[in-house]
């Protein structure tokens, strides 16, 4: 195992899927047991400080993760996907990203009034999707008990977006994040 473990496994792949981005490729974490193991045992260790009902994953990665965290944590697991994805009713939130808006959906019935939340994705960058996942568990009323990603993009300030003072957590964070850990 090297020094670096697991961060190491998170791979920086510039210029994808845009110029000037650089992509979080976690995909090797995925592939190895014991790093996948704990990055779902730790995001679920963390996350339990805070009584939830439902993890929230976010299409697509943070379905890998959230369920994993859901598993462990023994809560059932609720998937916000994109659209036209989901058989019955939705309902649906359009966020906006850096350079456009996107949009998340899911079954009307499921999340419930008094319900509350964990919402799970891989990476935390300018928040608008994890805004947009908060702004949907809402317009359920259902509550946000808090936010867990693998990596956390400090310096977009994402964090400020989520804006609902619940706690947010990221197991590896680049770059101005106020993330106490
Ligand atoms: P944002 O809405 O800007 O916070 O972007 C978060 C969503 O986009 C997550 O679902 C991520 O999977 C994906 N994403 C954004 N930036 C990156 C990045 N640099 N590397 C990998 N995934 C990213």
């Amino acid at each position: 195992m090297d020094s670096g473990w697991p961060e190491s496994l998170i791979r920086d792949v510039p210029d994808f899927p845009a110029e000037g981005i650089m992509f979080k490729d976690i995909t090797p974490l995925l592939d190895d047991g014991e790093a996948l193991r704990w990055a779902a045992d730790t995001l679920a260790d963390r996350l339990s400080a805070t009584p939830a009902d439902r993890v929230v994953g976010i299409e697509a990665r943070g379905f890998i993760l959230g369920a994993a965290v859901a598993y462990r944590m023994g809560l059932g697991f609720v998937p916000f996907r994109k659209p036209g994805k989901l058989p019955r009713q939705t309902r649906s939130v359009t966020y906006q990203l850096e350079y456009a808006t996107a949009s998340l959906e899911a079954h009307t019935d499921a999340l419930v009034p008094g319900q509350r939340v964990l919402i799970v994705d891989d990476v935390l960058a300018t928040g608008g999707t994890a805004a947009g996942a908060v702004e949907l568990a809402r317009s359920s009323g259902a509550a946000v008990a808090g936010a867990g990603f693998l990596v956390e993009l400090g310096f977009l300030g994402g964090r400020a977006r989520l804006d609902n003072g619940c706690p947010v957590i990221s197991l590896f964070s680049y770059g101005g994040s106020d993330d106490p850990n």
